[in-house]
């Protein structure tokens, strides 16, 4: 991403201390938002990593859908959403991932991923891989392939990279 827009994302992504629990900084990208072009501006660096190089994206609730829809229209390619548990009538298929207490699930409906595509699978932030690793695995059992992942955020500390490496697919983050 140019310097520009990195300098314009960090004055716009809000961080707020002890959300949604102590020691926890939560990076709010909503004020993003309420600027249109520099919307735009982020869409077309992200379309950007990608153009050419994927069958479909998939988004991760909910504030993947946000920007992983844009993408999907920029690139011209069909949009696949992972939601949470319980949200997704049938059929669909489902993942299930640890989180620090328990596990939760994620589900993508069956059928609309084609065997052998190559699937961008975005969302807004990486923490610690959790998410969007059985995201990976949910594109995998559809026959399809993760070969990018995309974040506005990428945290460094929480091995969210490293959780990843085992797809073998190009990463991209705008911020860190
Ligand atoms: P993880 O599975 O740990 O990589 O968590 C990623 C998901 O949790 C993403 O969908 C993020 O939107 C959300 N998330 C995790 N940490 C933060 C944070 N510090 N600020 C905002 N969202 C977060």
């Amino acid at each position: 991403a140019s310097e520009s827009l990195i300098q314009k994302l960090n004055e716009t992504i809000e961080n707020i201390p002890d959300f949604p629990i102590p020691g926890i900084l939560f990076r709010d990208i909503t004020p993003i938002f309420l600027n249109s072009k520099l919307y735009e501006e982020v869409i077309e660096d992200l379309a950007h990593f990608s153009r050419g190089k994927v069958d479909a994206v998939c988004g991760i609730e909910s504030r993947g859908f946000l920007f992983g829809i844009a993408i999907a229209v920029a690139l011209d390619v069909p949009f696949v959403l992972i939601r949470k548990k319980g949200k997704l009538p049938p059929p669909f298929i489902s993942e299930k991932y640890e989180l620090e207490y328990g596990t939760s699930e994620v589900e993508m409906r069956e059928g609309h991923l084609k065997p052998g595509q190559r699937v961008l699978i975005h969302d807004d932030l990486l923490a610690t891989g959790g998410t969007t690793e059985a995201a990976a695995r949910l594109v995998e059992k559809q026959g399809a392939k993760a070969t990018q992942f995309s974040f506005l955020i990428g945290l460094n500390g929480l091995k969210g990279e490293q959780k990843l490496e085992q797809f073998n697919a190009e990463i991209y983050k705008i911020l860190t």
